[in-house]
Parts: structure tokens; sequence; C-alpha cells
């Protein structure tokens, strides 16, 4: 080979060369630009995706601020009606104490002698007189219940001693009736801890719902019975008995179960109150039924445990 072939040789190496070079330097600046465009994709998407999450965490903040203003004026409303429950209960307390006062004068005949028929109309009027009392003072009690204004005297009650004086005042109902009363006890030397007014309260509510939903000759039955650090009074009843649908129902304030079929009135507050003196008093009151055959209800209290006197 002569010099000048030897130096084309090489010349057309070295294009060769340099075009390989260029050519791999064209495909690394596409790469490299195809990179810059994943990555300014990645960068959108996380934009996009920062941006989003910024406008959860607003509508967090939003929702959260719109139910603190919504529990800020539903608290509002449940104060201001228990402040109308209890200023109503009051102005209605009065006259009606008047009106049961002036029925019992009229009625000791101090104006003077009273045919029948009109001892007949004045016992209607004291009747009436008492069942409305009955009911402004349930109101008032639910009112000072739910603003947690109810004072409770928590002392070591013998349960056996709260039934035996529930037991007197009811008895006189149960007779009315032919109603049977029965009461058994696992334990007659069962301590709880309870305020007795209010456990006696919640016992004659029960009972007396026993009777007013139990027909004729049915049977009333009070059991107590204890585990752990519970104690239970179960008042079970042969009675016309609740829907399973209104167990819970029947816990709310002025929930009647068809009163036309009870044939009884009543201001559907009792079992309201007698569940939230329950809790109150660190314990509860459940219902267990079968329609047409009967109900149990059940209120639960601590067992005391110190060994403070007894009341
Ligand atoms: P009231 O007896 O004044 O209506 P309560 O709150 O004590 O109010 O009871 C609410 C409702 O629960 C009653 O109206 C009745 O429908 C139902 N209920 C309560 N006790 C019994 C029971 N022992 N048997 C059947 N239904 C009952």
């Amino acid at each position: 080979m002569n010099p000048s072939d030897e130096e084309k040789l090489l010349q057309s190496t070295a294009l060769q060369n340099a075009n390989s070079v260029f050519l791999a330097r064209q495909r690394a600046e596409q790469e490299l630009i195809r990179t810059k465009e994943v990555l300014q994709a990645r960068t959108d998407e996380l934009v996009a995706s920062l941006a989003r999450m910024e406008e959860t965490l607003q509508e967090r903040d939003r929702a959260r601020s719109d139910a603190d203003e919504a529990r800020r004026i539903a608290q509002e409303a449940n104060e201001a009606k228990g402040r109308f429950l209890r200023m109503i209960s009051h102005e209605l307390r009065t006259p009606l104490g008047a009106i049961g006062g002036y029925a019992a004068l009229i009625e000791e005949g101090i104006h003077g002698p009273l045919t029948d028929k009109q001892r007949e109309s004045v016992a209607r009027i004291r009747h009436n007189q008492q069942h409305l009392l009955g009911l402004v003072n349930e109101l008032l009690d639910l009112a000072r219940i739910e603003s947690g204004r109810v004072s409770l005297n928590l002392e070591r009650l013998l349960f056996q001693s709260v039934i035996e004086s529930v037991r007197h005042m009811i008895e006189p109902q149960i007779a009315a009736k032919s109603q049977h009363l029965d009461v058994q006890s696992d334990d007659p030397d069962l301590v709880v801890r309870a305020d007795r007014e209010r456990v006696e309260q919640i016992v004659l509510n029960l009972l007396s719902n026993a009777v007013k939903f139990t027909g004729q000759g049915g049977t009333i039955t009070i059991s107590t019975t204890h585990s752990g650090d519970k104690v239970y009074l179960h008042v079970q009843d042969t009675g016309i008995g609740i829907p399973a649908d209104k167990l819970e129902a029947v816990f709310e304030s002025f929930v009647q179960i068809e009163p036309a079929l009870s044939h009884t009135r009543g201001s559907g507050l009792g079992l309201a109150i007698s569940r939230q003196l329950a809790r109150a008093m660190h314990g509860d009151l459940t219902v267990e039924s079968v329609l047409g055959t009967g109900s149990t209800f059940t209120l639960c209290l601590p067992r005391a445990t110190d060994s403070t006197a007894l009341t």
C-alpha cells in the first residue's frame, strides 16, 4: 500500500469513528430529552397530587369546623330547651298546686255539703290535677337530668330493703287488677352503691308499667341476681309485650307504643328518666320482651365494695 492509500484508509477510519461518536451522542441526547420529558410528566403529576392533597386537607378542616359549629348550635339549642322546660315546669306547678288545694277544700265540704255528682266531679278534677302535676314533675326531672343538674346521693343500700319499700307502694295497684306479685332473690344480702330515692323511683316506674301493661290476673315477678361487681334487678310481667323493633324506642322521651292499645294514660317519660338515672349511677336499664307474652326489664347497678355503713 502506498502512503497516499494508507492516509486515505486512516482518514476513512477516523471519519467512521467520528460518525459513530456523533450518532452515539445524538442517541444520548435523544435519551436525555425523553428522560427529561418523563421527569417533567412525573413532576406535573406530583404537583397535581400535592394540590389535590392540599384541597382535601382544606375540605377536612372546613368539615371539622362545620361539625364544631353544628355541635355548638345543638348544645345551645339543648340548653335553651332545658331552660324552657325548667321555667315552664315551675310556672305550671304553682297554679296546679292551687287547683289541687282548692279542690281538696271543696271535697272536705268547707263551702257546704256536696251532692254525689259534685263529689264525683271534684274527684275527677283532683285525679286530673294529680296526673298533670306528675307529668310536670317528670318534665322537670328530665330537664334536670339532661342538663347534668341532678344531684345523687350514692350510698350503700341493701337491695332487699329497696324492693320491700317499693313492694308496699305497688301492692294496692296489684290487688286492684287481681294480679300476683312474686319476689325471688338469689342473695338477700346484696348491697349496691346507689341513691335510695332514685332507685326506688326506677323500680316503682318498672312495677307501675308492669301492672299497667299486664291484664287482670297476670303475674309480676321481681328477682335479683348478681355477677362480678354488678347486681341485677329483673321486673318480669306476663303482659302485652313490646315489638322487637321498639325495644330501644321505649327508652326515648315521649315514646309510647300504641297508646290506644294500652288503655292507659302516661307521658312516655318514665323509662327515659329511669335509664338516664341508672346510667348516672354507673348502671343501666335494659329490656327483653316477647310480643303477646310479656316483658322483662333489668336494672343493673354497681355492687358496693367499700365497708361504709349500710342505709
Ligand atoms: P308511660 O308508661 O308513661 O307511657 P314509659 O316511659 O314508662 O312511659 O313507657 C314508655 C312506653 O313503653 C309505654 O307507653 C309502653 O308502650 C312501653 N312499655 C313500658 N313498660 C312496658 C311493659 N312492662 N310492657 C309493655 N310495654 C311497656
